[in-house]
């Protein structure tokens, strides 16, 4: 290396791009300069931790799968492992028909491996259907993609997607599975019928995983902001907040981003149609490739409420709430904190947050924080008959929260890939690539900067 300082620059401060600086830090040096530029005043992205009822609480993603290694690697490199904590292990309901039902078991996201499964969530002849499908004539294109409410309700028919499939998959993305395709998903069901898989159950059976010992989830014991700081730290950027970036060109051997100057080389991780919007002149493939992917939009009411006999009875002793589509109900999901999250338990309140909008209905999301917090407490007294006055509240919207995984995902992602590996010192990396959760954040991160690092150094 000559004595030239390196300088590159993470577009986006979400946890893709704090996860990119402070990689590229470990592999440039205390002498590189790394600028992160942020559109925002804060650092996170769709990670926020905010204080409410007396402590820390997570208002966007608020755990992470524990059973991917990133996460748990990232907070031990950082040590922060004190931070590490899982939930208690209980599993959520599904409001269904106007009641509380157990969790469908042996489904993978929902689509049942038997009718035992879903029996009691469904009706009789939804369950017939389910257990005479292994022998009906079952076809499948090995080659294209197909959205899951499609392929699910042709087999199963509509009550198990609605029912079972949707709260849970949904959840995810912010959807209904009718947006979602199969191969990007549920890849292991897609590997299975691929390779011959003569029913959607015997798919299913085949793509159940193995149960594996420890916890499915974690999160951090003091919310997401503990490590969003520590990766901060650690990676020791230059910083310009509330400064997004408006044009991207390439410049003699680099990049020239408005509002900050000249780099080496730059880490997008900003959400697909804010990258479309960055390249679309300086890299026309790249743009097309993601033109498509869209966004969901929701928003998350997290209620701190009193703890006295009525939501210490009425709140069931369960992980959360998730709600079947076609309901009256405005909210799609209900996270019972308390419950679920031993270190949140010992709190002096009762903690629920509970979620409202999804893909193609996000008009609530920007309904008044009163009219969101009076919604959040209707809908909690009709599913769990508590009725308490809330002693704080939280409102956060989440305009473009997650992205879509609609069919044909895996095929734009690889036309994203091999559009931005043909770019010389620029890398794309976030939740529309290879998966919205915050591991695979990381893992994208950690993908690009170390490209963009041995590409710059080099
Ligand atoms: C409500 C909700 C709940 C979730 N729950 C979970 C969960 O429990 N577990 C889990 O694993 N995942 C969860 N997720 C998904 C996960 O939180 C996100 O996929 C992940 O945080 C995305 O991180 P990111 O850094 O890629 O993108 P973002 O968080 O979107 O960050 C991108 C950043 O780029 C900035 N930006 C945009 N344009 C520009 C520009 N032109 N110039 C500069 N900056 C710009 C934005 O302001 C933002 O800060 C949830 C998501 C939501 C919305």
């Amino acid at each position: 290396m000559t004595g030239r300082r390196i300088s590159v620059a993470v577009v986006g401060g979400g946890i893709t791009g704090l996860v990119a600086a402070y990689r590229l830090r470990q592999q440039l040096g205390a002498d590189a300069e790394i600028t992160i530029i942020e559109a925002e005043s804060r650092f996170g992205g769709k990670l926020r931790t905010v204080p409410l009822g007396g402590g820390p609480v997570d208002v966007g993603a608020e755990a992470f799968i524990a059973r991917r290694p990133e996460v748990a690697e990232l907070i031990g490199e950082l040590g922060l492992e004190e931070q590490l904590v899982h939930p208690a292990g209980r599993q959520p309901l599904i409001w269904s028909g106007g009641h509380l039902h157990p969790l469908p078991t042996r489904t993978l996201m929902g689509i049942p491996a038997d009718a035992q499964s879903v029996a009691g969530l469904v009706d009789a002849d939804t369950l017939a259907r389910i257990a005479a499908e292994p022998s009906e004539p079952f076809e499948w294109d090995d080659v294209a993609d197909i959205d899951v409410a499609t392929l699910v309700a042709g087999r199963f028919g509509e009550q198990v997607v609605r029912r079972s499939v949707d709260p849970l998959l949904g959840g995810v993305y912010s959807g209904l599975s009718d947006s979602i395709g199969v191969r990007a998903a549920l890849p292991a069901l897609a590997a299975a019928l691929d390779s011959g898989a003569t029913s959607l159950t015997a798919a299913v059976c085949a793509a159940l995983p193995t149960p594996s010992p420890g916890p499915v989830f974690g999160t951090l014991r003091d919310g997401y902001g503990t490590l969003l700081e520590a990766l901060r730290d650690a990676a020791d950027p230059r910083v310009v907040m509330d400064a997004p970036v408006t044009g991207l060109r390439r410049d003699e051997g680099g990049w020239w981003l408005e509002p900050v100057g000249h780099v080496d080389g730059v880490v997008l991780t900003v959400p697909a149609p804010n990258m479309v919007r960055l390249v679309a002149e300086s890299a026309p493939r790249l743009a097309a490739a993601a033109r498509d992917i869209e966004l969901a939009s929701s928003a998350v009411v997290a209620l701190a409420l009193p703890r006295d006999n009525a939501t210490e009875t009425g709140i069931p002793e369960n992980s959360g709430i998730l709600v079947a589509t076609g309901e009256s109900l405005g909210a799609k999901a209900f996270t019972l904190s308390s419950r679920k999250w031993p270190h949140l338990a010992t709190r002096d309140v009762a903690l629920v947050r509970a979620s409202y909008g999804r893909f193609g209905d996000a008009a609530v999301v920007d309904a008044p924080d009163a009219d969101l917090i009076a919604m959040a407490r209707a809908d909690l007294e009709t599913v769990t008959g508590v009725q308490v006055e809330p002693v704080d509240a939280f409102v956060q919207r989440w305009h473009g929260g997650l992205p879509q995984y609609a069919p044909g995902h895996l095929d734009r992602v690889a036309a994203i890939e091999a559009a931005a590996g043909e770019i010389d010192g620029l890398e794309v990396a976030g939740a529309y690539l290879h998966g919205v959760g915050v591991p695979a954040c990381v893992e994208s991160a950690t993908t690009a900067a170390t490209r963009l690092a041995a590409r710059v150094a080099g």
